[in-house]
């Protein structure tokens, strides 16, 4: 009898695999990390073990290869041969890097010019700046700045494209990671997935019925150190710009890692983070950058022109307080903890 305990015990957990492998389970997770130190996380419902393995695998794959493309420094990467090339030549480019770049344009426009992939000699400029903790002069920012500008890149009929300043640089840190979420949330719906998230460093979408949870990080506390409230928003991007996390110091001083394009100086709004909610994230990261950059009156006249879009901005107060900002269709989707609702003023 006894040498039949283990083949029943074995039988038993082989059921249990079985099981667990076709059985659809709610909600399944996976993290990966493709772009270096951001983590990507996948969430899908309704999907057996077997297919949400292949669900992941999938978007693994689509996302590196865009990661590939997009990583300005990763000197193999498409983008950094243009920049290295489109000075001289114009230089053949991916459909997935003319369409960013096309949407790139709108958004500029939409901006104002808050936001513009091209600042990278610029973010290049106030990195060094931060390394060697000094300040660029002002004519080291009028020389970079003339090289600054969607205007002098040109994109040909026959998918090419040129820069018509030398010195140029796109950087699409900005967009790209928007863009990357949502091409993998469509993968998951490609192949099947009805309801789901996929999130990276700060970028969400989701897509399905219902309503999907989002933590809204504080911006005071250290990188993932904790959730102000949460935000239960629909099928759609939910993308938090922030000067929190990446900043250089100079003499005591901070500068957020946004550098506004027209002035060439890092971006001084007074807003610590801008989460942007609704319609696509590569819209909404380009959005949400941008109201790290404009004066706060000429962000909530472009979030009421630019309708699908809802957000909340936190911003350092007059008296030096954090206080929130946010558009009015938000209100009943947001909860914060009390400290922070006693601040919220809506537009
Ligand atoms: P995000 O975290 O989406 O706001 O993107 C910030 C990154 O975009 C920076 O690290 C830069 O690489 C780049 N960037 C900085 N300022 C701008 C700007 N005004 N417009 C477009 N991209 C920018
Ligand atoms: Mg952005």
């Amino acid at each position: 009898m006894r040498h039949l305990l283990p083949i029943a015990s074995a039988g038993i957990a082989l059921l249990v695999g079985v099981f667990l492998i076709f059985v659809r389970t709610d909600r399944r997770e996976a993290t990966f990390f493709p772009m270096g130190p951001i983590p990507v996380k996948v969430v899908a419902f309704d999907r057996t073990i077997f297919q949400f393995h292949r669900d992941v695998e999938t978007v693994r794959s689509r996302v590196d290869e865009l990661a590939r493309i997009f990583n300005r420094h990763d000197p193999g990467s498409e983008l950094a041969e243009l920049n290295r090339e489109a000075s001289t030549k114009s230089v053949p480019a991916c459909p997935e890097m003319r369409e960013l770049l096309e949407l790139s344009r709108e958004w500029r426009r939409k901006t104002g010019g808050a936001f513009d992939p091209t600042v990278g000699p610029l973010v290049d400029v106030w990195s060094e700046a931060g390394e060697a903790h000094e300040l660029p002069t002002a004519a080291k920012l009028a020389e970079v700045r003339g090289r600054v500008g969607l205007p002098f890149v040109e994109s040909s009929a026959d998918g090419k494209i040129r820069f018509s300043r030398k010195g140029m640089s796109l950087d699409f840190g900005a967009i790209a990671k928007g863009a990357i979420v949502d091409e993998a949330a469509a993968v998951l719906l490609i192949r099947g997935v009805r309801r789901g998230l996929v999130e990276a460093g700060g970028d969400g979408v989701a897509f399905g019925p219902g309503t999907f949870q989002f933590g809204i990080q504080d911006p005071v506390a250290k990188a993932g150190a904790g959730i102000i409230g949460t935000i239960e928003a629909e099928a759609g991007a939910v993308v938090t710009s922030g000067s929190y996390e990446r900043f250089i110091e100079i003499a005591g001083k901070r500068f957020s890692h946004i550098i506004d394009p027209r002035t060439g100086r890092p971006a001084e709004n007074g807003i610590v983070s801008a989460t942007v909610v609704g319609g696509a994230a590569a819209d909404a990261d380009a959005l949400a950058t941008a109201l790290m950059v404009l004066p706060l009156s000429e962000s909530i006249g472009l979030l009421k022109e630019q309708g699908a879009f809802q957000a909340l901005l936190i911003r350092k107060g007059d008296g030096g307080a954090m206080e929130i900002r946010m558009s009015e269709a938000l209100s009943p989707k947001v909860y914060l903890e009390r400290r922070w609702a006693a601040s919220v003023q809506t537009f």
